[in-house]
C-alpha cells in the first residue's frame, strides 16, 4: 500500500496545492501579484491560494499594493491553455 508521503514534491503538476506556509490543501483561487520594484508593469506573479488562505494571502499582498487580481483557479487556467 502506497502512503501520502508527506514532503512530497510541492510543485506537483496534477493537484496545485495553496502557497500558504505549511498548507497543503488543494488550491481554488489565483492570486495575481506584481512588484513594482521588481517587475515590470505588465509582469504577473501569481500565488494559489485554498479557500481558508485566499483572504490572508490577498491580505498580505493588498497592504503592499502588489495585488493586481483575485481568479479561481479554474477560469485561471481555462482561458488560454495554448
Ligand atoms: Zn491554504
Amino acid at each position: 500500500m502506497i502512503l501520502n508521503v508527506p514532503g512530497s514534491d510541492p510543485s506537483s503538476p496534477s493537484t496545485p496545492i495553496c502557497s500558504a506556509k505549511g498548507c497543503r490543501a488543494d488550491a481554488v483561487w489565483v492570486l495575481a501579484w506584481n512588484n513594482p520594484k521588481l517587475h515590470t508593469p505588465e509582469r504577473r506573479k501569481t500565488w494559489l491560494a485554498c479557500e481558508e488562505h485566499r483572504e490572508h494571502l490577498s491580505q498580505f499582498l493588498g497592504v503592499r499594493g502588489f495585488l493586481k487580481d483575485v481568479v479561481l483557479l479554474e477560469d485561471w487556467e481555462s482561458p488560454e491553455s495554448s
